[in-house]
Order: structure tokens, then sequence, then C-alpha cells
């Protein structure tokens, strides 16, 4: 048998600690943008022209925006442009092929996000909070707690940096996945609204396509039938680590307010609402929620709640420092995929990617001293 409940320390959702930052550009809607620029003592049309650098040319420096008169980039700079995120460090891995950038925020709050390059697509791993507090004891974002959430602009400026980045290469960033640090659904209202803006065509967001972005959630149900009704068609993916509440409430604490068969309900809801397929991903760990029963139970709960309209992503495990939880071996892994993809549920194992540089699923833990 694996190790058993008592094995897992007690840990306790934790309340936000920091400020938000000051206002961006991106925080503002249409209309706010106007009365904002307004107050500067300049037309409405700027509201569109300064959009298009942002969005169209992933700018956020009004002094290189030269259609603007000069004497006004450093007041629209100061009024709206502060520096949401500095750049600590960038480490590089798979040849080049991945970026994980370590972030600053104005409070000093550190925050990562990761961007992976494949052939034919380039995709960005953002974070919606600082931290985490859902207190997964199995992820290294989860052991720090929760700093605070991040505001729109700074979910959506994780996005320009990237594709500015991309756009330097010649190339363009065409998907978003929210899986860095964070429950984005505790995040809602800042999350949509940067959803929108990601997806939205140019001078509204960068139009990446709605079916290219990602959402993640360990499963708060409400919030997951909330983003079903947002007329949005972006992918739900549900992190459910395993099949049994037994289990689950320890591996993912939230589990004790919204169990799984409440997580299925609203995620088939997600399905009818949306046309999406939802994303089922089980993080594969030795000895503890890898057993045959257990694909067994996955492949019939998943079966019976979405019938086709699910797919498994088995992530095998990745190593978190000083964690004693260790990932499958590779025949476990195999015969796990085997059983759920029998009970007509497809699975397979996801690239881990970016695990080199503790960037995967749960590693974004935000440490400026680690090489
Ligand atoms: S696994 Fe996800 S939800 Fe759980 S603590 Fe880590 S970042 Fe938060």
């Amino acid at each position: 048998m694996g190790r058993t409940m008592s094995d897992f320390p007690q840990i306790q959702l934790l309340a936000p600690k920091r400020g938000m930052p000051p206002k961006h550009f991106a925080d503002l809607s249409k209309d706010e943008r106007i009365d904002a620029l307004k107050e500067l003592g300049l037309p409405k049309f700027r509201a569109d022209q300064i959009a298009r650098h942002y969005y169209g040319k992933f700018e956020a420096d009004p002094l290189t925006m030269t259609d603007l008169p000069e004497a006004q980039r450093q007041t629209v700079k100061d009024a709206l442009f502060p520096t949401l995120l500095t750049p600590v460090r960038t480490v590089e891995t798979d040849e080049g092929d991945t970026t994980k950038t370590l972030w600053r925020l104005h409070d000093g709050t550190l925050l990562e996000s990761v961007l992976m390059r494949y052939p034919g697509r380039a995709t960005l791993c953002i974070s919606s909070q600082a931290g985490c507090g859902m207190a997964c004891p199995f992820c290294a974002t989860g052991q720090g707690g929760l700093d605070r959430n991040l505001s729109v602009a700074e979910i959506v400026d994780q996005v320009r940096a990237a594709a500015a980045m991309m756009a330097a290469e010649g190339s363009r960033l065409s998907n978003i996945v929210f899986m860095g640090m964070g429950e984005p659904l505790a995040n809602y209202k800042r999350v949509v609204n940067a959803v929108r803006q990601i997806t939205q065509p140019s001078p509204d967001g960068f139009g990446i396509s709605q079916r290219n972005v990602t959402v993640s959630t360990v499963g708060l149900a409400p919030q997951i039938r909330m983003l079903a009704d947002e007329g949005l068609s972006c992918t739900l993916a549900v992190s459910l680590h395993t099949p049994d509440d037994e289990l689950r409430d320890e591996l993912v604490p939230v589990n004790n307010r919204f169990e799984v068969s409440e997580v299925l309900d609203a995620a088939r809801y997600y399905a009818d609402q949306t046309g999406r397929r939802v994303s089922i991903e089980y993080a594969l760990i030795r000895d503890m929620n890898d057993h045959d029963w257990r694909a067994d139970l996955l492949g019939k709960k998943l079966h019976s709640a979405l019938g086709s309209r699910v797919h498994v992503n088995v992530i095998p495990l990745n190593p978190t420092p000083g964690s004693k939880w260790d990932a499958s071996p590779k025949a476990r892994q195999d015969e796990f995929v085997r059983r759920v993809a029998a009970q007509g549920v497809p699975c397979t194992v996801r690239d881990t990617k970016g695990q080199e540089i503790a960037a995967a699923c749960g590693q974004l833990a935000a440490d400026e001293d680690a090489s």
C-alpha cells in the first residue's frame, strides 16, 4: 500500500498579504481610458492610438510611441504606464526553446512566467496570483501561501512581454495557459478580464484565439459554472489528481469544499455551455494516486460525467526540492494510461518541457536565490 493520509501536513488556506499595484492602462475599460487621457489633456483618439502600440506592437513605454505629442509622452507614462514587471532573471533550457522569466512586481513580490517554443506554436504559461492559497501539499507554489492576487494589467503584461519576445524572434505567441502560480478562478474577475484582452483583436487585445487559451483550476465549482456562462470558448483544465474524495481532500484541500462529483458536474456544465472538451490534469505520484483501481475509477467517473468531451493529461510528478513525493515508474505510468483509455477516455502523458529549470506545473515557487 502507499502512503497514508497522515503523511500530509495540515495546511490552512492562507489569506493575501500585500497590496495591488498602481493603475495601468491595461486595467482600464475603453471609457476609463478615454476619461484618464482627457484628464491629461489628451483627446479621445489617443486611447486607440496607445492601445495599438500596446496590443499591436507590444510596446509598454509611451516614450517610444513617437506618434504621441512629445511633450505628453512622459505624462502618459507617469499616469498610465507604471512599471509593473521588472525582470530579475531569465533562464533558458531545452536548447533555448524554453525561457523562464522571474519578475519583480512593484511591491517586491516575485512571480514567474514560462515561454515554451514548439514547432509551429509558442505557449506562454502565466501566473494569476503571486503564490497560491490552495495549499496542495505536493506543490512548490502552494508551500509558500498566497502573497496576493495579480492585477489585470500584471496578468496581461506577462503576455505582452512574451509576445514582444516572440516578435523580436520573427515569430508569434500563439497559446496561453493559466497554469503558473496561483488558482486562476480564485482571482476570477481579473482573470476573465485578462482573457478578454488576450483574445480580442487589436486594438482591444492581442488577438490570440480563445481556443488557444487554457484556464486551469483545482476545481472551484461555482466559478467553473460562471466561466461557462461568460460566452468564451477557452479550454478548461481541471487539476483532479485523484478520482476519490478521501485522497483528494488531502492532495487538493479545496476538495473539502467542492467534492469530486460537484467538480465533475461543473465541468460537464462547462462542456455543455461551450462545446469544448475539458482537460483533466493528473499529476501521477508514486504509490499515492497511481493505483490500478484509481485509474479504473477515474476512467469510469469521467466517462459517465463527460462522455467523449474530456481528455486526461497525466503529468509525471516533477521533483520539487525537499519533497518526499516522487514520480511513478514508467511501467506504472503506462499501465495507468492504458486503464483510463480502456474506459473510453482519451489519456496521454504530458510533455514536461521546462522540467530542468523547475518551470513545469507546480514548480513555480519564485525563489530569487535559486540558480
Ligand atoms: S497545485 Fe496549483 S492550486 Fe495547488 S497549491 Fe499549487 S499552484 Fe495552487
